[in-house]
């Protein structure tokens, strides 16, 4: 008995034989005697088909009505499941994200969500319904605007409600059966964690692993909620989430790797021809700020004795590219570079795991991992439980399919189950 909060994913409400399905679960949990939230993302892939429809009448479209559009997927899915809900004789309310009070900052494309009040789905609750929320959106708190919370952003807002409402857990489900040891859809032999600290979740969220947003997992983090990620398809347990390896949970000790990540979804600018003196880098990187657009590596080559110029390169998502070569031409002069270089063709892999502060050879079998497979390397950062390299696109697949396999990650037997999803 108590409070629960699930989650269920575009690709678990993908048509209305999904809606129907994920409204049975729904009430089994409240024929269990629990209080149910539900947070649903838009149906399918229809974000994506919204933003192909926005570019299409505008190649920048304006932040405020970007946002209004895409939350209207959300809606779709919310109203078409408590209409389900309601079809098996249970009461269901669905509500938008403002109606449930998630309030955010007003940087529409990727709020913050800085406060929750959800009067109404507790009255909602009491009354007896299941509360059904639209994930991934909100509303700013001074100029009352509709948000969204960036891409994957159903998981945030299901953590944040889990939180404001006391719930003991966070359900996460998806098309997988938990979080696996690197994409099921590029690793078949891919293996399903039964736990992973929050640490080793949030590094692998940031390097790309999209089962879990990196916001959410940091979030769970903060207000200790533990996170149970598993399959809306299959009745099996899934891969818990939290501070410490529940009693009876594998692995109960750190394993040295938790998995393989990887991320398409970065570009690469290169600024040729700067200056090797000091201020450089400043002067570029606060105009890359000032425009908002958040990078991920940095590179400086070493300047050519000839000419005292040097290269600096940098990844950030494809989608801030414009935005950040618009802000780099206009500073121009004031950098003093020769020319701006684009490259949307780069993959990153990602090692991570928080036994490789402690041991030795980490770093070594990874690159001979990657050499064996032929692979070239671009860009490489590393934090304390991660190692990063940029490849070209087309590389990432064996690259990570050879590093899973280096570090003895391979399952002996069974082939990782996929139930639905474009991979879009
Ligand atoms: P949802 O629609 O439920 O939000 P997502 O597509 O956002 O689903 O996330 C689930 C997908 O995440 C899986 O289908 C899988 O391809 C991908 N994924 C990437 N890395 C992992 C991983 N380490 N473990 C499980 N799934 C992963
Ligand atoms: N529908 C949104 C997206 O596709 C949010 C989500 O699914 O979490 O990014
Ligand atoms: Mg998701």
């Amino acid at each position: 008995m108590g409070l629960v909060v699930q989650k269920y994913g575009g690709s678990s409400v993908a048509d209305a034989e999904g809606i129907k399905r994920v409204a049975r679960r729904i009430v089994d949990t409240k024929k269990n005697g629990h209080q149910v939230v539900v947070v649903v993302s838009a149906m399918g892939d229809t974000t994506d088909e919204l933003i192909d429809l926005a570019e299409q009448v505008s190649p920048i479209p304006a932040g405020r009505e970007f946002d209004m559009l895409l939350t209207a997927g959300e809606r779709i899915s919310m109203a078409l499941l408590a209409m389900a809900i309601k079809n098996l004789g249970h009461e269901a309310q669905s509500f938008t994200g403002s109606q449930a009070g998630v309030i955010t900052d007003s940087v529409h494309n990727k709020a913050r969500i800085i406060d929750v009040t959800p009067g109404r789905i507790r009255t909602a609750l009491d009354e007896g319904n299941i509360a059904i929320v639209a994930g991934f959106q909100g509303v700013s708190q001074d100029k009352k605007d509709i948000t969204t919370l960036g891409r994957g952003g159903s998981d945030t807002t299901a953590v944040a409600l889990a939180a404001a409402l006391g719930a003991g857990v966070c359900e996460i489900y998806t098309d997988v059966d938990g979080v696996f040891t690197a994409d099921p859809r590029v690793v078949k032999r891919a293996q399903k964690m039964d736990w992973i600290s929050f640490e080793d979740m949030l590094e692998l969220a940031s390097s790309g692993s999209k089962v879990l947003l990196h916001r959410c997992v940091e979030y769970a983090r903060r207000y200790n909620i533990p996170i149970h990620v598993r399959s809306s398809f299959s009745g099996l347990p899934g891969t818990w989430v939290s501070n410490e390896a529940p009693q009876g949970g594998k692995p109960m000790e750190q394993a040295i790797i938790s998995g393989v990540a990887h991320d398409t979804s970065e570009a690469k600018i290169t600024v040729v021809g700067v200056p090797d003196k000091p201020g450089e880098a400043a002067t570029i990187f606060r105009a890359i700020a000032d425009a908002e657009v958040n990078i991920d590596m940095v590179v400086q080559n070493v300047s050519a004795a000839a000419t005292g110029l040097t290269d600096i390169s940098f990844t950030l998502p494809k989608t801030e590219g414009r935005k950040a070569m618009d802000a780099l031409t206009r500073a121009q002069d004031r950098i003093g570079y020769d020319s701006l270089r684009y490259d949307d063709q780069i993959g990153k892999i990602s090692l991570v795991g928080a036994g490789m502060k402690t041991n030795p050879g980490v770093t070594a079998t990874f690159f001979e991992a990657l050499s064996n497979a032929g692979v070239n390397i671009e860009l490489i950062s590393t934090s304390e439980i991660r190692i990063s390299v940029v490849t070209r696109a087309d590389d990432v697949k064996p690259a990570v399919q050879a590093v899973h396999s280096a570090f003895g990650l391979d399952s002996e037997s069974d082939e990782a189950v996929v139930y639905g999803g474009t991979g879009r």
